[in-house]
């Protein structure tokens, strides 16, 4: 499977403008590593990323625009690998790291993780290099209309540094409330974070899914996930126009993403770890569930 992605992407950089841009756009990109209590954050300003950052994700907005991710309105350039019946593999033309694809489902469905999260780690474990997220469709997704996945390269992933050994359901004081579930048995591993989602939707009074972003990488055989359950979808600073930040999984998996450049000036760690515990769930809810999963286990 890398082979054959490898053999995409050099495919598609020559022959997909659009791609060639944005994997020059990521090469001239600055990265800043800031560090916060006991944890590095790499802050990377990458001025192609406004779109998804500020993009209108609200449902009229949606329903206005073609879909992106739907096969027939794809760029001519634009191919994919097909993995297996359902999902094929993108080059996605705005990368934020290294080997950034997008992987779609073939049917215009919304995106919602109920079922899909066993595909989740079958993709982590069909591409060992790399990191597998899934952005929930009301915090993060900017195709909420259509089941997506995201991988990159695990080259830079800082979260799996920062978490090399712990084996608990959450990351003690990591500046952002997060579930840690790792496991060899894939099955075992999707009723956990099954659960965790009932929980979570329980906590949060949430008919459908709970706000969530999940990421999901696989070494020797062991699956190691992360769920961030989320309190919001966007902090205040957005809205007040003071910084264009919108963190999703890969933000808060360590690599924040800042498309304008006098935001990457300014921006601190201390302002990073309060949009952290801003978007992500309130301590009350999170500690409730995770005593719930840690007696569980
Ligand atoms: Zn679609």
């Amino acid at each position: 499977m890398i082979h054959r992605i490898e053999e995409l992407f050099a495919r598609q950089v020559s022959a997909w403008p659009q791609l060639a841009k944005g994997v020059e756009g990521l090469a001239r990109a600055k990265t800043r590593r800031v560090r916060i209590d006991w944890f590095d954050v790499f802050v990377r300003h990458i001025p192609h990323r406004i779109g998804s950052t500020a993009a209108r994700v609200d449902r009229e907005s949606v329903a206005k625009r073609p879909c992106f991710l739907c096969e027939k309105n794809l760029p001519p350039e634009e191919e994919g690998v097909q993995i297996d019946e359902n999902f094929a593999i993108y080059c996605n033309p705005f990368p934020i790291v290294d080997r950034h694809l997008t992987i779609v489902h073939r049917e215009h469905r919304l995106q919602c993780i109920g079922n899909q999260f066993k595909s989740m780690l079958d993709l982590a474990a069909a591409l060992p290099e790399y990191f597998v997220v899934y952005n929930g469709p009301e915090c993060g997704a900017s195709a909420p209309d259509h089941l997506h996945f995201q991988a990159g390269s695990r080259r830079l992933f800082p979260i799996g540094k920062d978490t090399a050994g712990l084996d608990g359901v959450a990351v003690p004081d990591y500046g952002r409330n997060v579930f840690f579930f790792r496991g060899r048995d894939q099955s075992a591993l999707a009723d956990r974070i099954a659960r965790a989602l009932d929980l979570l939707a329980a906590a949060t009074s949430q008919r459908a899914e709970p706000l969530i972003n999940i990421a999901v990488f696989c070494e020797s055989g062991e699956w190691l996930t992360y769920l961030f359950p989320r309190g919001k979808h966007r902090p205040q600073v957005f809205y007040t126009g003071e910084l264009t930040v919108s963190p999703a999984a890969i933000d808060l998996c360590g690599i924040f993403v800042v498309p304008l450049t006098q935001d990457f000036d300014k921006i601190t760690g201390e302002t990073i770890k309060a949009i952290f515990r801003e978007v992500t769930l309130p301590d009350r809810q999170f500690n409730e569930v995770a005593a719930r999963l840690e007696s569980e286990r």
